[in-house]
């Protein structure tokens, strides 16, 4: 069952976490697909978390993850719409954090090994 939180409540935001070990595209979420993409660690180049933009408002959240791997992390990539965060095969999702970076707050995804 997907995990339904709400953050930065002055805006209209909409995290949806899939906290299942590989994220798995339904039949219901495919459709709606409108971009998806990877965030990679910046220090060893592994993919961390996999992000995919189900709708596309014009919002955008600022995300990061953390690599269980060798401590770096990827950049901090500005997702545009409402967007679903899974793992990775390799990855499994942690936790939830904020962390302010350029007077901006960063949502930060905290992976583990899987
Ligand atoms: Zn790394």
């Amino acid at each position: 069952m997907p995990l339904k939180t709400r953050r930065n409540s002055e805006t209209v935001r909409e995290i949806v976490v899939q906290l299942k070990q590989e994220f798995k595209v339904s039949e219901g979420i495919s459709k709606t697909i409108k971009d998806e993409f990877y965030l990679e660690c910046s220090g060893c180049g592994e993919k961390l978390a996999h992000i995919v933009v189900t709708e596309l408002i014009e919002t955008e959240t600022p995300v990061q993850a953390l690599c269980p791997f060798c401590g770096d992390k990827s950049y901090v990539k500005q997702v545009k719409g409402l967007f679903n965060i899974g793992c990775t095969e390799k990855t499994k999702l942690a936790n939830f954090s904020e962390k302010v970076i350029n007077k901006e707050i960063v949502n930060i995804i905290e992976l583990e090994k899987a």
